[in-house]
């Protein structure tokens, strides 16, 4: 078996000399234990946070651990009556090409054979997820308001375009990338698209995509967006601050927005939020979002990275602009 590494705690943009793949035994299952055999994981950009010896709203990384994050994988010899031999299951045991479990770290896949299953981990997974809770719940959106999605072309992001599309929304995207605009308004079918790497007012680019102001901002980015976004605030618009990934390699703390003002002006509020904290609701989620997939109303791209030795390149690659919706390691058919 083998599994990626953390050697040391990244300054500035992680490199791959940060990680190392390294070679172990594959144990054997004791009573209760469950040996799986991973077949997708996830990247995602908020594992950078964990990547630093600061703590934050979940503990840093070991170093010369394995590391830790979403996987799928296939049960290849179990010691729990509750799992056979062939089982998909989830896991939090990513970054590796195998691992050993007990129950509680364990969960089935949802019944939706029609579905990918590495869907799972993106647009119907904690992705998924956070994008709904966060329209829903934070931001409290509603059929017919102007939203505002940063990293729209992304795996939360086009989740957040699609919904705020299907309830009714007038709905604007942003992307670095033509490729990814040209898919979020020709096949995700959201209103206006701007490449923040084409303006230099992201602010004026913004009014003239909202002639009539922007009612939701759905935070993914920071700094230049939240200007934009505060700048063509509504009154009694709301910010759902999901993250902000341009300051996650900063070696200094960001500068604040310079019109934060905007919020009292408006009577505007913002607000951020962490995903597992709403964590019972995924039933709810996960129900509407296989119907939506179903419907035709939810569509994904994903980009995948082959081999479990190009998860840190495909890690890195998130603050790269690498992906078009979910960034994925396939480890295993
Ligand atoms: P994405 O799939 O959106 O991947 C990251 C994308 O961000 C890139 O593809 C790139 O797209 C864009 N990007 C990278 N660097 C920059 C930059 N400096 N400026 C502008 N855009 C940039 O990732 P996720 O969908 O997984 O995550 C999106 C956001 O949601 C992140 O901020 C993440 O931390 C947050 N998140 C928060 C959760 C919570 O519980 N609060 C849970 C899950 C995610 P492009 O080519 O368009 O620039």
């Amino acid at each position: 078996a083998r599994e990626i590494h953390l050697l040391r705690y990244p300054d500035g943009v992680p490199t791959p000399d940060d990680f190392s793949i390294v070679d172990v035994p594959v144990l054997k299952p004791l009573d209760g234990e469950v040996l799986v055999e991973n077949t997708w994981m996830s990247v995602d950009p908020y594992m950078r946070g964990r990547m630093s010896p600061r703590k934050s709203y979940v503990p840093p990384f070991s170093l010369n651990a394995a590391l830790e994050g979403h996987a799928i994988g296939r049960v290849i010899s179990s010691r729990d009556p509750r799992f056979t031999e062939g089982d998909l299951v989830t896991s939090m045991t990513g970054w590796r090409s195998h691992a050993l479990l007990e129950r509680d770290y364990l969960h089935s896949l949802p019944d939706a054979p029609d579905i990918p299953a590495q869907a799972f981990l993106g647009p119907l997974g904690m992705p998924g997820m956070t994008a709904w809770i966060g329209l829903n719940k934070i931001a409290q959106c509603q059929p017919g308001e102007t939203v505002f999605v940063s990293a729209a072309a992304g795996a939360v992001g086009s989740v957040v375009c699609q919904l705020a599309k299907a309830k009714g929304c007038r709905v604007i995207g942003s992307t670095g990338d033509p490729e990814k605009a040209d898919w979020l308004k020709n096949t995700i079918g959201i209103d206006a698209v701007i490449n923040y790497r084409d303006t230099s007012d992201l602010s004026a680019a913004l009014a003239d995509a909202a002639p009539n102001g922007v009612d939701v901002y759905y935070e993914n980015v920071g700094g230049a967006h939240l200007e934009a976004a505060l700048d063509n605030i509504n009154i009694n618009g709301r910010i759902a601050v999901c993250g902000m990934i341009s300051v996650y390699n900063n070696r200094e703390k960001a500068t604040g927005p310079r019109n934060l003002f905007r919020l009292t002006a408006q009577r505007a509020r913002m607000e951020g939020f962490i995903v597992t904290d709403h964590w019972a609701t995924y039933p709810e989620f996960v129900r509407e979002g296989i119907e939506l997939v179903r419907s035709g109303a939810l569509t994904w791209r994903e980009t995948v990275y082959e081999g479990l030795e190009k998860a840190p390149d495909a890690f890195i690659g998130l603050f790269d602009g690498k992906n078009t919706g979910k960034m994925l390691v396939k480890l295993a058919e």
